[in-house]
């Protein structure tokens, strides 16, 4: 069988490319082992269906802060397991219900490249049988990433990855999480909330290294707050998890690539075997692309699916504008949420950029007060001459949301005046980032 594009995996950016192929009118082939990918499986829909339980939780016990009265409260692992499954499920048949409208054949199976046009397909109905062949002008290449165990934390047992911990017949007693990055504190915050003495063991200097450090530190902070154990420069072995009855490995993630025929159809892949693409995502073969986590820029679902537009719209003979990464938020759902994008002030200082710095807590935000979460704060970092808005950091209430229009202002070059002077609705969350503005410039005007 023979088609204008076949898309191996079926995460965010897989469909994505699918969905816009097809709806251009191409004929589009997409090869699936799981319909939605980790995102919607194992990852992003999962997680934050269980940090909406264990939040909700946090403020219903909080409720007579509201002027409410509650009998007792109770959290249901059980209950929670089955309506992930039914949230994820819900999802799945939407996204199934688009692409066959759009026109995409969905091909259940694990698929390969036997040259640069030719892919077999493996069904898991026909393992005995000889794989499909099916052709293409194009493909697009899409398998996403698999979370790394370094030796001894293989999974198994009490030694569990991202997915299985999803499954856990029981909430553990005592959790350990290796590594203190995006998934490691999201984590932390659901098992904290549902009973279990949380540790978070991270070989940095602090959590969420990547984030900027007085993030790190009210993260820090603000989990201490709810007795989760914090041990950083610390590299655990294995003989040091025998005081815990479950350890979730969250220490990084890796291209998915073995098996896929990379090497019969001329792709390279560079470091930590990373495949090489250029702005439009075309691999060293021309019409072969990758996209997504297996392009290994941003581990991020929404990322992928730009990288997806850019490569679709790169098939259809269109000139996409190249994506810059600056320009893409990162978004932690824990509890606190945390959301920030471009410099963070430590980076902006290494460049040797003068600066300035604005920062607005949440404390002194009317909404922040009306539903009592006073933790946490924005920064915004600017250029001292220009006024240029180089980086917005936030932790609180909602962050993950506020990102949005902070994410404007770095794409469109906006000055702390631009954002300043953009009239916010009140009493919102939002205005935080507007004080965050005045801060600095009152800041430059009392200098
Ligand atoms: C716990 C966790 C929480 C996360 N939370 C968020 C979040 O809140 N927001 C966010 O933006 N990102 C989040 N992420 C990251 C996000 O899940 C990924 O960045 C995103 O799924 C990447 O999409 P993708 O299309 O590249 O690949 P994936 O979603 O990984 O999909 C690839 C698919 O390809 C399949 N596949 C692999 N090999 C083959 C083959 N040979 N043939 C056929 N199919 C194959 C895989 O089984 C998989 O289904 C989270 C990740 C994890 C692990």
């Amino acid at each position: 069988m023979s088609f204008d594009v076949i898309i191996i995996g079926a995460g965010p950016g897989g469909c994505r490319a699918a969905n816009v192929l097809a709806s251009a009118g191409k004929s589009v082939a997409l090869i699936s082992q799981t319909l939605g990918g980790e995102c919607l499986n194992y990852g992003c829909i999962p997680t934050k269906t269980y940090l909406w339980t264990t939040e909700l939780f946090e403020k219903i016990s909080q409720s007579q802060n509201f002027g409410l009265k509650t009998t007792e409260i109770k959290l249901d692992w059980e209950a929670m397991k089955q309506r992930r499954k039914q949230v994820v499920e819900k999802l799945k048949k939407g996204l199934k219900f688009t692409l066959e409208r759009a026109g995409v054949k969905i091909i259940e199976g694990t698929g390969a490249l036997q040259d640069a046009s030719t892919i077999t397909v493996t069904q898991p109905s026909t393992l005995n049988q000889e794989p499909s062949t099916l052709s293409a002008s194009h493909i697009i290449l899409a398998t996403g990433s698999w979370a790394v165990s370094p030796k001894g934390f293989e999974t198994g047992g009490k030694i569990v990855s991202s997915r299985e911990i999803l499954d856990l017949p029981q909430v553990p007693q005592k959790l350990l999480i290796i590594g203190g990055g995006a998934i490691g504190v999201e984590f932390a915050s659901i098992f904290s909330t549902l009973g279990s003495q949380v540790t978070i063991a991270e070989m940095a200097d602090r959590l969420i290294p990547n984030e900027d450090p007085d993030v790190s530190a009210e993260l820090a902070r603000l989990f201490a707050r709810k007795n989760i154990i914090i041990k950083t420069k610390t590299l655990i072995t294995p003989e040091q998890i025998t005081d815990y009855d479950c350890v979730l490995v969250a220490v990084g993630r890796k291209p998915v690539t073995q098996g896929l025929g990379l090497e019969r159809s001329g792709i390279r892949t560079g470091e930590h075997g990373v495949i090489e693409t250029n702005d439009f995502f075309q691999t060293s073969a021309p019409a072969i692309f990758a996209i997504g986590d297996l392009a290994g820029k941003a581990l991020l679902a929404y990322s992928a699916e730009r990288e997806a537009d850019i490569a679709a719209a790169f098939i259809l003979g269109k000139k996409p504008k190249p994506l810059l990464y600056s320009t893409v938020p990162n978004t932690i759902f824990s509890s606190p949420e945390i959301a920030s994008i471009g410099l963070t002030e430590p980076a902006a200082r290494q460049k040797g950029m003068d600066i300035i710095i604005g920062k607005a807590p949440y404390s002194a935000n009317a909404k922040a007060l009306i539903v009592d979460s006073r933790d946490g704060f924005a920064k915004i970092i600017a250029e001292k001459s220009s006024h240029k808005i180089l980086g917005i950091h936030i932790i609180g209430e909602k962050a993950t949301e506020l990102i949005a229009e902070a994410s404007l202002a770095i794409t469109y070059k906006l000055t702390l005046e631009d954002f300043a002077e953009n009239i916010h609705s009140h009493p919102i969350l939002g205005e935080i980032l507007k004080d965050a503005c005045e801060a600095a410039l009152f800041y430059v005007r009392g200098a």
